[in-house]
């Protein structure tokens, strides 16, 4: 334990970056399906161009996905959204419970109240 409290907040930002920008590629995807569907069916061989649009999208959702899935949590070293077969995309590791965004919060008197374990 105190081993993952030694980590500072510098140390743990290229991890959580790469953390949020795949989280992020992910979400995109996710958001792109109704518009690139919607275009889709304007094209002049709408069934087609729908069959196309749906293959790539479950494509680039699979890698999206598998990236997602195995980013490592600069904390702990285990996957940051997965435990054993189940995936969730949450803004906590799964088995260190580090947020995702660790590295922007400031100290606040309450986490500096615990980190030296005294009560002011
Ligand atoms: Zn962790």
């Amino acid at each position: 334990m105190d081993e993952i409290d030694e980590i500072s907040p510098e140390e743990l930002k290229p991890g959580l970056q790469k953390i949020r920008r795949r989280r992020w590629f992910f979400w995109i995807i996710i958001m792109v399906y109704l518009p690139a569907m919607l275009i889709a069916l304007r094209c002049p061989q709408p069934n087609q161009a729908v069959g196309v649009v749906f293959v790539v999208w479950i494509l680039l959702l699979i890698v999206a996905v598998t990236l997602m899935a195995l980013v490592r949590c600069p904390q702990c070293g285990n996957c940051f959204h997965m435990n054993g077969f189940m995936f969730r995309p949450v803004r906590r590791c799964f088995h260190c419970k580090l947020h995702l965004t660790t590295d922007k919060k400031k100290l606040s008197f309450s986490d500096l109240e615990q980190k030296n374990n005294t009560k002011f």
